[in-house]
């Protein structure tokens, strides 16, 4: 993973909330609502005992937060990471509270992770660990109750273990209790490229207004892991020029541009990110520049995307960014104090809870899936991936033009909006001081 920089917030809930305060005055709610936003409905943590291979028991930290469930069931994404916190799980589950309410999906926010470095695990001690996890929170999650998916170092394969290990307990077969599965085990096609895919379809929406040539657009990526390589792949595809890319351990620069599907391939045969170019199964090396990832986010590109983890761009490096647009396809790669800073210097941002959804997006229409028990063609599911991210990057970007607010504070706007209606509902101070007699 990207080492961050020096000064990022001590408690990252605390500073995801900051959100929430520039957005109310354009929101239009009870201020109930902040009240109830501020506080995470459930938070636990649990203990993970895992006999690893050696014989001997490891015992691990997980938790799973549960953010807000006004408007659907909690949903969000489980991480395997060896920094994961109490904190840090609470501020990306008040990230997918947002990011459902902006992509208008029948759910609410949660998020769970395990502190653990899973690079160091062989296969069967992670399958161990993803099922007693599921164990331990079993009573916390379900269809209709919480949902969980994959995100940073988890995948489908662990998804599957965790949908089955579920489904055993509860003695019934239970697809729609995790999303991000494999395939045969009721996955969604579409799924693994999803979160890449809608933060392409945001770029797309973004180049109209722009009025950019793909072939003389420069692109960065400073992450390359699914979402990472899923957006470089759409981006290359349509002829935008990716002239750098990094992983956790450092990056490679071209301006010339690199052949995407080759690195991929690279990649993921050598587990190494190198530059080189590969025809007919044989791969030759390129010449290119080796960066850090903070060389990479400084480059002078058109296009920055930061998709590897939170706060990447501080106030201690905010002034240094050079890209005319920053796509935010990680959770939080920004903190709350550099945006001002990004704002002022006209860096344009796609937030995170716009430009990440659509991950969730299709989350939810695998959960549909599931519950229908009739399944979709990937056709279809782009298709309908790509009408709602249009229509809610327009609703972010209207919101952004009628108060004269960047994009982030516009999404913020959008999801309160759609919060707040939700819980007045239910009743606010005021009408219930209406009944009195
Ligand atoms: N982990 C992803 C996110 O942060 C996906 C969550 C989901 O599909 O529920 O948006």
């Amino acid at each position: 993973m990207t080492t961050a920089a020096t000064d990022t917030p001590d408690d990252l809930f605390q500073d995801a909330l900051k959100n929430l305060d520039e957005a109310f005055a354009y929101a239009e709610i009870h201020p109930e609502a902040l009240e109830r936003l501020r506080h995470p409905r459930t938070s636990i943590e649990v203990s993970i005992p895992v006999r690893m291979d050696s014989g001997e028991i490891r015992v691990f930290t997980g938790y799973r937060v549960r953010h807000d469930d006004t408007r659907g069931p909690g949903k969000g994404g489980i991480r395997f990471h060896p920094k994961v916190d109490i904190a840090e799980v609470k501020a990306l589950a008040f990230w997918m509270t947002c990011k459902c309410a902006v992509m208008s999906l029948p759910f609410g926010g949660a998020k769970g992770g395990i502190e653990v470095d899973p690079k160091e695990l062989s296969k069967l001690e992670l399958e161990r660990l993803s099922r007693r996890f599921i164990q331990r929170i079993a009573d916390f999650i379900g269809p209709d109750v919480d949902v969980p998916a994959p995100d940073v170092y988890t995948n489908p394969m662990i998804m599957g273990w965790m949908m089955d290990e579920y489904s055993k307990i509860t003695r019934h077969h239970t697809p729609a209790v995790i999303t991000g599965k494999p395939i045969p085990l009721g996955g969604s096609l579409g799924r693994n490229e999803a979160t890449g895919r809608g933060a392409y379809f945001c770029i797309k929406e973004h180049e109209l207004h722009r009025g950019w040539d793909p072939k003389t657009t420069t692109v960065a990526i400073q992450g390359f892991g699914n979402a990472g390589q899923a957006v470089a792949q759409l981006l290359h595809a349509d002829g935008y020029q990716i002239v750098a890319v990094s992983d956790s351990k450092g990056g490679i620069h071209r301006k010339e541009g690199f052949h995407i599907p080759s690195l991929i391939q690279a990649k993921n045969d050598s587990h190494r990110l190198q530059a080189v170019y590969c025809q007919n199964g044989l791969c030759t090396l390129m010449e290119a520049q080796s960066i850090s990832n903070q060389e990479l986010l400084e480059l002078d590109v058109d296009i920055l995307i930061p998709a590897a983890l939170e706060n990447v761009i501080t106030s201690a490096n905010a002034d240094k960014i050079k890209a005319r647009t920053l796509v935010e396809v990680a959770n939080g790669p920004v903190s709350t104090d550099a945006s001002p800073i990004l704002r002022e210097n006209d860096v344009y941002v796609i937030p995170d809870i716009l430009a990440n959804a659509g991950g969730v997006t299709v989350s939810y229409f695998e959960w549909v899936q599931n519950k229908a028990g009739f399944y979709w063609t990937e056709e279809e599911v782009n298709q309908r991936l790509l009408e709602k991210m249009r229509t809610e990057f327009h609703n972010v970007y209207d919101l952004s033009q009628i108060h004269d607010i960047d994009m982030r504070t516009a999404a913020y706007v959008l999801a309160l909006k759609r919060i707040g209606a939700a819980l007045t509902a239910q009743g606010t101070k005021d009408y219930f001081e209406a009944q009195q007699p």
